[in-house]
């Protein structure tokens, strides 16, 4: 059963990790290691079962081969989850994951997601040097993620409306947070206008007496009549009862896993036409910064691979229009594609 889930979904290897004591269960799911080698981060969390964890490690290492394939990095798709409750987080525990890690050689390189802070990633990192994220050599991944956005939403522009001129344009922002801020900045550098949405009244104050953005409600954000609509804050909010509020012709932010269903939502995007940037093309500055953090960070190199991301919106939108398929299905295939000549290339087919 389980060789058959993998063989669908394409894994190249699980590894179940226990340990009696400390007492400890985890599974790192390595996708593909076609690109280079498998990056994901790390999450604990208290899943209800085995099933419902290894699931999780599955789709989110899938998602992790497609992110790096379209990010054109050579690294591959990882992820890995620990399953225990926040509260029973130990040292010896983080020790004997890192240990598991280590065992891998390099095939798996990890960092901090759910539940586990950079404090942990320290404590990991006394056992294995396969880690990222605890020195930020860089400042954090958010200035380069905001970058890439802007770079996504002129190559949607581009494709849409075939002008390179953004001025007069009006975005709405969903979340002025780390990456949202710095968003509305390149935007109103380039003569854009605003409409922005928060939770925080500090910091929707904030962007509007930095650049003059209009500040709405957080629900009235979807049926504002813009160009543009940025969702930087939360995942699912693509969905049945946000699509039909919709005026933008373009969706372009850096929250993850926005489409709450992505066959259903991406093809009811299609039907309204409006374009779609699949999240964790545009979004991939964040996995740019953490690979560069790996190698050796050089501001130069990381920002030309930043720059990729507003050719590779291009090619999935050509793709897209040309085979009648969703954004969200020409960007697997891109990256199928660059998987394959790798594989080539290597004779590993
Ligand atoms: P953040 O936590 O700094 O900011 C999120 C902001 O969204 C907060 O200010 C919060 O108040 C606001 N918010 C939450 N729900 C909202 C709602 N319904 N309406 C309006 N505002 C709402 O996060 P961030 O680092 O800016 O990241 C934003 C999104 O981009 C997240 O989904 C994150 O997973 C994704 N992302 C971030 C990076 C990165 O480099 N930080 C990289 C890739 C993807």
């Amino acid at each position: 059963q389980l060789f058959e889930t993998v063989r669908e979904m394409g894994h190249e290897q699980i590894l179940y990790c226990h340990g009696k004591n400390p007492d400890i269960r985890a599974i790192i799911a390595i996708h593909d290691t076609s690109l280079g080698p498998a990056m994901g981060a790390t999450r604990l969390y208290p899943y209800v079962n085995e099933e419902a964890a290894l699931k999780d490690a599955l789709r989110l290492s899938r998602g992790m081969t497609y992110k790096a394939a379209c990010a054109n990095i050579p690294a591959g798709g990882g992820k890995a989850v620990i399953i225990a409750n926040p509260e029973d987080k130990t040292d010896e525990m983080l020790r004997a994951y890192g240990r598991f890690v280590e065992s891998l050689k390099g095939r798996f390189i990890t960092g901090q997601d759910v539940n586990i802070t950079p404090q942990d990633v320290r404590i990991i990192k006394q056992e294995t040097n396969y880690v990222v994220g605890v020195e930020e050599k860089s400042g954090g991944p958010a200035p380069i993620t905001a970058l890439g956005v802007f770079l996504g939403i002129k190559a949607a522009v581009e494709f849409r409306w075939q002008t390179k001129n953004l001025e007069g344009m009006t975005v709405a922002v969903q979340g002025l947070g780390n990456v949202g801020k710095n968003l509305c900045r390149h935007l109103h550098e380039h003569g854009i206008k605003l409409i922005v949405a928060d939770f925080s009244p500090e910091k929707t104050a904030e962007i509007k007496n930095l650049f003059g953005a209009t500040v709405v409600e957080p629900d009235e954000i979807y049926s504002q009549n813009v160009d543009i609509f940025s969702p930087c804050a939360m995942g699912g909010i693509i969905n049945s009862q946000t699509i039909p509020q919709l005026q933008a012709k373009i969706i372009a932010g850096a929250a993850n896993n926005q489409l709450d269903n992505e066959r259903l939502h991406g093809q009811r995007l299609v039907e309204k036409d409006i374009l779609y940037c699949p999240d964790y093309v545009i979004n991939a500055g964040g996995i740019i910064n953490v690979y560069n953090e790996m190698i050796g960070y050089e501001e130069d190199t990381a920002f030309k691979q930043v720059n990729n991301i507003y050719d590779t919106l291009l090619a999935i939108f050509d793709i897209a229009q040309q085979q009648s398929i969703t954004t969200n299905d020409a960007s697997k295939r891109l990256a199928d594609e660059r998987i394959m000549k790798a594989r080539i290339s290597k004779n590993q087919l």
